[in-house]
């Protein structure tokens, strides 16, 4: 993985250190880019792209990040179980405070260090579709059989009949 441009230095991706707005005055803000295919912001959540510039600024109650990513999660189609990319994007804006009080959610380290993992998980969840489908009409899977009906109709669908006595019938074949 390369590491991000603008000369910040981190460990993983979404590691920012801030050491260089943090020792200039206050005012100063850089920008960073992000292009990353294929990351793990954490064990359950997995994307196949992450791209975008953020806009770090030192203020005087820390660092102010604001921007807008736009990625893709990991997921299925809700209705087909179809592996699929949901395309999203977020728009951040948050304070990693220099000041730690127990109130703060998101701090600068003592190693000037802005670990941007929670903040970013977050706010993809929150704008995470709860059902997200491939298509509008997708069609889904046959509730019988389990067959994806968008590749087309199954047998159960050309007999029509009641779920119950579909598995009567199933038995009858079985004999
Ligand atoms: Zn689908
Ligand atoms: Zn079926």
């Amino acid at each position: 993985m390369k590491p991000p441009p603008n000369g910040f230095v981190s460990n993983r991706v979404l590691k920012l250190n801030v050491g260089f707005l943090l020792s200039h005055g206050l005012g100063l803000s850089r920008e960073v880019a992000f292009d990353v295919p294929d990351l793990a912001v954490s064990d359950d959540l997995h994307l196949a792209y992450l791209k975008g510039t953020l806009r770090i600024s030192h203020t005087s109650e820390g660092i102010l990040i604001q921007g807008e990513l736009n990625t893709a999660i990991k997921g299925e189609c809700r209705r087909c179980l179809t592996p699929m990319d949901i395309p999203l994007t977020v728009r951040l804006q948050e304070l990693f405070t220099i000041h730690p009080n127990p109130t703060a959610e998101f701090v600068v380290g003592e190693d000037a260090i802005i670990d941007l993992t929670p903040l970013v998980r977050e706010e993809i969840i929150i704008a995470t579709p709860i059902a997200p489908v491939c298509s509008p009409d997708c069609a889904g899977l046959c509730p019988q059989c389990g067959h994806n009906l968008n590749e087309g109709p199954c047998e159960c669908e050309l007999d029509d009949i009641d779920p119950r006595f579909a598995i009567l019938q199933q038995l009858r074949k079985q004999e």
